[in-house]
């Protein structure tokens, strides 16, 4: 699903965020990214959705040269890979239910099938019954619910998590880890950077531990690691 060779990324400020990143990952393992801030962990998350381009190196992620891939051709990429992010980045003049429809149109996804793929997608996160409310008439749980029914909505076979529970107290954290177990038992593909000590160790999954721009662990059912 995804294959780095040798990746190295310098901001145009000229700091270095990753130094040398050699790493696999196959369909339907999940996987958390974890370090100190400024590790490089969201740098090597980036990578993977082409929100960055490496400097060096060779990136494939669900078969598509991340390298050579042409500005016009980011949204093919995209179209197979949902994105989470710690603050949601839910569109806020958007009910919820426009918000994963969202999603869709920007694929280009037919009208006539948008409605009932974004219902069927808002009841899978058990929110069926707000889709008619802005962001901010959700709690942050909720939001992140929703984020997470846009992020499915497409059937991706990659999803890309940027410390989904950072923003949620633990309860709700819980919350939206069982709905990524159960998108990972699906077998799709989870990439998720955190620094959720709790959950990390456990529901034990793969570790990758990233500092100063490299991989320093790479564990089967690892653990956190660190104290913070
Ligand atoms: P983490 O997610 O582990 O906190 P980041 O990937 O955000 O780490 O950052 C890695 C390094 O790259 C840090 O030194 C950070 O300051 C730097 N960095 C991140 N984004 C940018 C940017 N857009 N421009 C310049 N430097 C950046
Ligand atoms: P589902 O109901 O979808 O099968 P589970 O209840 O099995 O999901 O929860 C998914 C994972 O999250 C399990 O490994 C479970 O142990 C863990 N989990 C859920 N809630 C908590 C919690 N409050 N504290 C610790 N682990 C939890």
């Amino acid at each position: 699903m995804i294959e780095m060779q040798d990746v190295w990324k310098q901001y145009p400020n000229g700091t270095w965020a990753l130094n040398g990143i050699s790493v696999r990952i196959g369909k339907g393992e999940f996987v958390y990214v974890v370090g100190p801030s400024g590790a490089g962990k969201s740098t090597f998350i980036k990578l993977m959705y082409r929100e960055e381009r490496p400097t060096k190196g060779h990136l494939f992620v669900n078969g598509f040269n991340i390298e050579r891939l042409k500005d016009r051709k980011v949204p093919l990429l995209r179209r197979h890979i949902g994105v989470v992010f710690q603050d949601f980045k839910l569109l806020p003049n958007l009910t919820a239910a426009e918000n994963v429809a969202f999603a869709l149109e920007v694929i280009g996804t037919p009208k006539k099938y948008i409605r009932r793929r974004v219902k069927d997608a808002l009841e899978w996160v058990g929110l069926a019954d707000k889709a008619d409310l802005r962001p901010a008439q959700l709690s942050g749980g909720e939001q992140q619910r929703i984020a997470v029914a846009r992020a499915i909505v497409n059937n991706p076979q990659l999803i890309i998590a940027d410390e989904p529970t950072g923003n949620l107290d633990p309860d709700t954290s819980w919350g939206i880890m069982k709905l990524f177990q159960r998108i990972n038992d699906r077998g799709t593909t989870i990439v998720m950077a955190t620094h959720n000590r709790e959950i990390v160790n456990t529901l034990r999954k793969r570790v990758i531990a990233i500092e100063a721009g490299c991989i320093v662990r790479d564990e089967d059912k690892g653990m956190y690691g660190y104290d913070d």
